[in-house]
């Protein structure tokens, strides 16, 4: 059986040679899928669907585009499963902004992405509405933090409401990986404009992944851990 696996572009003007970043040239995993999507992220945001069933969930990295581990890491995932049978269907996307990964850089047009779900016309508010449009009933966002920083330790963020699935998958994930679990009562009560908030906001169960590295770099293993992570995540919905 052939898993079908497409690419769609959900975003133009946020386009970039992710070829540019030294350590990710260093670090990218070989394959067709990841030659073809270095090739269709120079025209902007690539989504990669694997599989045809339910459920189906979706995967985000590179929101930072200095966070290195996750966006190799879901790279890796995608070469990985689309030779597998898949009992749903995943959504991958491993540069959310191209241009930003190939700069190295945490923000895009100026502003930290994951402080603009909400806004009419951003990426992650594309994301968003992308989300709705396929029906799609998970998301995990995957980031890395730095040593000493905020929160500077693997961990998994979610909220109790309101939707406690977000809870219990970051629970799981927890039971899996050993990622901390951080957990806020209510979703978008710190701040706003976060992804997974926004998602958990609208009813969709969202988690965000943080895995340990400097950033721009690549710390010796926080690719696989990131990579267990999204194994973690998939568990749970028993799609792999
Ligand atoms: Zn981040």
């Amino acid at each position: 059986m052939v898993t079908e696996l497409k690419i769609r572009i959900i975003s133009l003007e946020t386009a970039g040679n992710i070829r540019k970043n030294q350590s990710i040239m260093e670090n990218l995993p070989s394959g067709d899928l990841t030659d073809r999507i270095l090739k269709i992220a120079l025209k902007g945001t690539p989504l990669i669907k694997i599989g045809n069933g339910h459920p189906r969930v979706m995967l985000t990295a590179g929101i930072h585009g200095n966070e290195l581990p996750p966006q190799l890491s879901a790279l890796r995932l995608a070469e990985n499963l689309k030779s597998h049978y898949i009992n749903g269907t995943i959504f991958i996307i491993p540069f959310t902004i191209p241009q930003a990964t190939m700069n190295g850089s945490r923000r895009f047009k100026g502003f930290d992405m994951n402080r603009k779900a909400s806004s009419e016309g951003y990426i992650t508010n594309n994301i968003i509405k992308t989300i709705k449009s396929l029906k799609i009933n998970s998301l995990a966002d995957f980031h890395a933090t730095k040593p000493h920083s905020n929160p500077g330790v693997e961990s998994v963020f979610c909220s109790k409401k309101p939707v406690i699935q977000s809870f219990k998958i970051a629970e799981h994930i927890n039971e899996i990986s050993s990622s901390q679990v951080i957990c806020h009562e209510k979703a978008g009560s710190l701040y706003s404009g976060a992804l997974e908030d926004e998602c958990n906001l609208s009813g969709v169960p969202a988690v965000t992944c943080e895995v340990v590295s400097h950033n721009n770099k690549l710390d010796s293993g926080s690719l696989e851990r990131s990579y267990l992570q999204m194994i973690a995540y998939l568990n749970y919905f028993d799609i792999v």
